[in-house]
Formats: structure tokens, C-alpha cells, sequence
């Protein structure tokens, strides 16, 4: 005879309404009107504050089902054969095997979940050692120094190539006024050309490079504290300001 699909148990145990062919089974096997009324005090216990139901032990067939999602042969397979033809039979013995055989797989539960978690240690492992995630190059590097009327004021820049493309890293250390913002920059050596990066909110900031901006060029990082005025060119302002060079 075979039994219910644990899925249908817990169905069943949860409200849905049986087939007639599930209620025929029901009525004449008392195995799974047990693992029904099992599944059901789970569902009371899960539903009621937690206080009061103990947590429930799976029936075996959960975990043969689950084992067979995942297409796991025998593994105790002889001792397994002869239980089987044990457990055909009806009667207590078939209770007695079905224990034995929850016995016989638990070490092989424990072995899959210490699997498992050697598999999520080695792609952590991977992963922080940077063969995922694609690693940054630094490519040169830059000491902000202030300038007049911004002393104490110090940074670092960093230009960094990751994935084909340039990005700078800002580090800024300067007391800076509650209004206004700052921007970050490149210019030219001779600072007859400019280009803007972005707003540096707070002290530290990443900034992708526009593939056009020519890095052989632009090679000097400027941060400018900015007045809300409207003017999207450099304020004269500079703050900081330094020349990028191989690291
Ligand atoms: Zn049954």
C-alpha cells in the first residue's frame, strides 16, 4: 500500500481539503491519519504563542522524501535491504525497522549539513580573498595637501582600475563650513582644463572616471568647497589638491 506524500500530510494538517482517494487512505491507514495529527499539533504549536507545544520530530518518510529530492542513493544499503523486507510486513515489526532505519540515517544527515557548510566556508573563503569579486588595481596615487585659508586640511586619493574601468577613492580630513558642498575634480598639470567627478558627502567618497576623461592628462585631484549658487563650473575655492603618481 502506499502511503500519502508528506507534502499532502501536511496539506491535510494545515486545512486543505482531502481527495476522496486521501480520505479512503486515511480512513484505513492509521500511519498517516498519526503523521497527519503530527503535522497538525506542529501547526497549532506554530500558530499558538510558541509557549506550551513542544517542537515536533519529523515523521521518517519527511526525510526520505527530502532525500530523494536530492537524488541520494542507499547508503546503508544491506542493512537497509533487510529491514525493507522486515518492514513490509505488517504489524509492530514495521514500527521497530522504521526506528531502526531513523537511527541508521541520522549520521548521514549530520555528514550532508557538515558538507554543506564546508561548501559555504570555501566559496567564503573565495570570495574574501577576492577570486569573485573583481580586485581593484591601484594604478597611482595622490597626498592632498590644503591650501591657504584651509590649513589642517589634509586628504588622500587614490585612482584605481577595476573591471576595465578607472575610479577615484577620496579621503578628505578638513573642518569644513555647515553651507555649501564639496565637489571633487581632476585637472590638467597646468590646470588649463577641468573635469568634475561628483559631490563628496562627508569625508569619503568613490568616483567612477568617465570613460572619455583622459587619465594621462588629468592627472592633478582638486576638492572645492562650493556655494549653492547655481554655477556648475569650480568656485576658485580649492581645498585640497594633489598630483596623482605610480604608487
Ligand atoms: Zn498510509
Amino acid at each position: 500500500m502506499s502511503h500519502l506524500d508528506p507534502e499532502v500530510a501536511a496539506l491535510l494538517a494545515m486545512g486543505e481539503p482531502a481527495s476522496d482517494a486521501d480520505r479512503r487512505h486515511l480512513d484505513a491507514c492509521a500511519d498517516c491519519r498519526a503523521e497527519v495529527d503530527s503535522f497538525s499539533r506542529a501547526v497549532l504549536a506554530g500558530r499558538a504563542s510558541g509557549a506550551g507545544e513542544p517542537l515536533l520530530t519529523p515523521p521518517d518518510r519527511v526525510w526520505e522524501s527530502i532525500r530523494s529530492e536530492l537524488s541520494l542513493s542507499d547508503v546503508a544499503s544491506d542493512a537497509d535491504a533487510a529491514e525493507a523486507s522486515v518492514a513490509s510486513s505488517p504489524g509492530t515489526r514495521s514500527h521497530v525497522a522504521s526506528r531502526r532505519r531513523r537511527v541508521s540515517r541520522r549520521p548521514v544527515f549530520f555528514v550532508l549539513a557538515g558538507a554543506a557548510v564546508a561548501v559555504v566556508a570555501i566559496f567564503a573563503g573565495v570570495w574574501a580573498s577576492g577570486g569573485i569579486v573583481p580586485k581593484a588595481d591601484i594604478i597611482s596615487e595622490a597626498r592632498l595637501d590644503g591650501l591657504p585659508g584651509w590649513s589642517g586640511a589634509a586628504g588622500e586619493a587614490l585612482l584605481e582600475r577595476i573591471d576595465g574601468h578607472d575610479r577615484v577613492v577620496i579621503d578628505l580630513t578638513a573642518s569644513v563650513p555647515d553651507d555649501g558642498y564639496r565637489e571633487v575634480w581632476l585637472l590638467t598639470a597646468d590646470a588649463s582644463d577641468l573635469v568634475s567627478l561628483g559631490t563628496l558627502d562627508g569625508s569619503t567618497g568613490t568616483f567612477d572616471v568617465p570613460d572619455a576623461v583622459d587619465m594621462s592628462r588629468f592627472t592633478v585631484v582638486d576638492i572645492s568647497q562650493e556655494t549653492t549658487d547655481g554655477d556648475p563650473g569650480h568656485s576658485g575655492d580649492s581645498i585640497v589638491r594633489g598630483t596623482l603618481s605610480a604608487p
